[in-house]
């Protein structure tokens, strides 16, 4: 997942496998390298499975999509691995309900426990001896909270209706019956049907083209965890890039996405270089509509992303380096529970950095490295004050929503992290040992604990392991005194560009910001002092057309301080921007600049017209944010 951070109120604020020394194969398909067991042992607060007893191994998913009705009707039939000796298997939902359960065939007895807010309701059915197969027939309900139904309106086409899911971190029990651990990976097939005219798609082998019966038949041999189960349905188009690459859009979005993500081809080459072979055969993305909260989402062979990245020029093409990236951090070695969420998260924003540093050159990744880094410091900052347990990059969610722990710390303190070990090791170590961790742990899952242990035994002396205060960085608050410094000449001028406005009133010259990306942009606004005035606003929206901009990063940082100063010109901009995006990741900055600068009345105003819009994770996140 890319950067959705909650926001910390009210300031910004998204088994273990021991070492193996074994060699092994490279072959990256499990299959081929024979059964593997590639569940966790690991206690997860945020599961009901019990693995020890009973756990799955593949899902057959047979599914009716209703629009009419905003249902899924399906039958989730179950391979299971059982020892002899037990009785039951126990499974997570959340607002499901269950019509029958079947054991290999028959009639089977089944409770559901209690409700949590969170966590849903255990399903404990009870098991024969030598059980193989648990056959569940059910139907999501109102509050799916990973299904968003959009109405044609809410779709870029206007003429269609739309459904996609967003599983992670513990949603994909609101749609599917499943053991809704990380550490939990099972392979899946699917029968989907849905309304005639609309192409369904999955994390999976996908269809390149709509058929006329609406039925459409999915294979994903890769053992994934529940978190990566994914669907989309809609008017949906497909264009290539590459032979292994393409993209998903609707109609009206299909040439631009095809034109932002040129570079796919490139990319997926990139990473390949520096990580290994690409595990899952096609890599593609589908472009969603407006209210996806998230950035993108990393499902597999198939990317979830934002249309807000579609700024036209490819300066937003990181978020793609990004969930790119998860297909080795996170798909492919994945972590243990959501405690251990930096592993997935700080892994990949590292990997991300160095795809952008192999297309796009070290000039242009370390200006991302430096925007990395002032984020990290400010929300750190912030968290700090708010919530400091949860600036360690290993962290304790149990009793709570795991998407808490989506901040900038397992992202960005994660990414220093790393930066930092490679600084001590260099470049080519670094790079040798990461690929042999991919390689030795592919469709594995990692704790914290464990990745600590490879890393003493293949990679760090106990003398740098203490010097470098690993452990510091990974159970204690806050920002060691480490942390590495990411010098930037091309934001060293900006700053002195800002800095002449500031005092001279001398706007930055069109010679200058010919050149500038999307990202010195996005500096100079960020650096904006509070004491800007409505004036110094104006002059800059004259000159450069902020209120205006297409670019939704942009946009989005521009709302900060003309919101702050009370710059009354851009409060409609705000308001038709809130009630058509649903990004999380801009919603929530933007609604409290909007509270802490005394206009709570417009904020609650435009939250009731576009809150039926957005995704339940940027509903939970608003309804607490904005609770009056
Ligand atoms: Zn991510």
């Amino acid at each position: 997942m890319k950067k959705t951070y909650l926001l910390a109120l009210p300031l910004i604020i998204g088994l273990l496998t021991s070492c193996q020394n074994g060699k092994q194969s490279s072959n990256k398909s499990p299959e081929k390298s024979g059964p593997k067991d590639t569940t966790a042992m690991v206690n997860d607060p945020h599961s009901y499975a019990q693995p020890e007893k009973a756990v799955v191994s593949h899902l057959n998913w047979d599914a009716r999509v209703l629009f009419d009705s905003a249902t899924i009707v399906a039958t989730a039939t179950w391979d299971i691995k059982a020892p002899e000796k037990t009785d039951q298997i126990v499974f997570d939902t959340y607002d499901l309900s269950i019509q029958e359960v079947k054991v290999d065939g028959q009639r089977a007895d089944f409770t559901l426990g209690a409700f949590q807010e969170d966590q849903g309701r255990p399903l404990t059915v009870s098991l024969p001896a030598n059980a193989q197969k648990v056959r569940i027939d059910y139907r999501t309900g109102d509050s799916a909270r990973a299904l968003q139904w959009l109405s044609p309106e809410q779709t870029a086409s206007g003429s269609a209706r739309f459904l996609f899911t967003q599983s992670q971190a513990i949603l994909a029990r609101s749609w599917v019956p499943c053991q809704d651990s990380p550490g939990i990976r099972f392979t899946y097939e699917a029968d989907v049907q849905v309304p005639k005219g609309m192409l369904a798609l999955m994390s999976a082998q996908n269809p390149q083209e709509k058929n006329e019966t609406g039925q459409y038949h999915f294979e994903m041999p890769q053992p994934i965890p529940s978190y990566l189960m994914a669907l989309a349905v809609g008017d949906i188009r497909f264009k290539a890039i590459s032979e292994r690459t393409g993209v998903y859009a609707e109609q009206p979005l299909l040439e631009k996405a095809a034109y932002e993500f040129a570079d796919l081809e490139k990319m997926v080459q990139a990473a390949e270089e520096l990580y290994g072979p690409y595990a899952w055969g096609r890599y593609d993305i589908i472009v969603l509509p407006p209210s996806f909260p998230f950035g993108g989402m990393e499902n597999p062979r198939l990317t979830f992303a934002t249309p807000t990245i579609l700024a036209g020029d490819r300066s937003l093409v990181s978020l793609v380096a990004h969930e790119l990236a998860h297909s080795w951090s996170g798909n492919l070695v994945t972590n243990a529970t959501w405690n251990d969420f930096w592993l997935n998260e700080g892994f990949t924003v590292y990997f991300e950095h160095r795809i952008m540093e192999e297309v796009y050159g070290r000039d242009y990744s370390e200006m991302l490295a430096s925007l990395t880094r002032s984020e990290l410091k400010e929300d750190a900052a912030a968290m700090l004050e708010e919530r400091p347990e949860d600036t360690k990059l290993k962290l304790d969610l149990a009793g709570r929503n795991p998407d808490e722990g989506v901040t900038s710390i397992p992202y960005n303190k994660g990414y220093f992290f790393l930066r930092l070990i490679e600084e001590e090791v260099g470049r080519s170590r670094f790079d040798t040992f990461l690929r042999n961790y991919f390689d030795k742990h592919q469709f594995e899952v990692m704790t914290t604990e464990a990745f600590l242990s490879y890393l003493q035994e293949n990679l760090l002396s106990a003398e740098q392991y203490e010097r470098l205060q690993i452990d510091t960085w990974i159970y204690k608050k806050g920002l060691p005194e480490n942390l590495p410094k990411v010098p930037s000449q091309r934001f060293a001028k900006v700053a002195q560009a800002l800095e002449e406005f500031m005092k001279a009133g001398t706007l930055p010259a069109q010679k200058q910001t010919a050149a500038w990306t999307t990202h010195e942009w996005l500096h100079f606004l960020h650096k904006l002092p509070d004491s800007v005035t409505v004036n110094e606003l104006q002059r800059l929206d004259e000159a450069y057309h902020f209120s205006q901009s297409g670019n939704s990063e942009i946009l989005a940082a521009w709302f900060q301080p003309t919101i702050r100063a009370g710059y009354e010109p851009i409060y409609s901009r705000v308001d038709s921007f809130l009630v058509q995006v649903g990004r999380r990741k801009f919603l929530t900055p933007t609604y409290a600049a909007l509270q802490e600068s005394g206009r709570a009345d417009l904020a609650q105003a435009i939250y009731q017209k576009a809150r039926p819009g957005y995704h339940a994770v940027s509903r939970e996140t608003l309804d607490e944010l904005l609770d009056p």
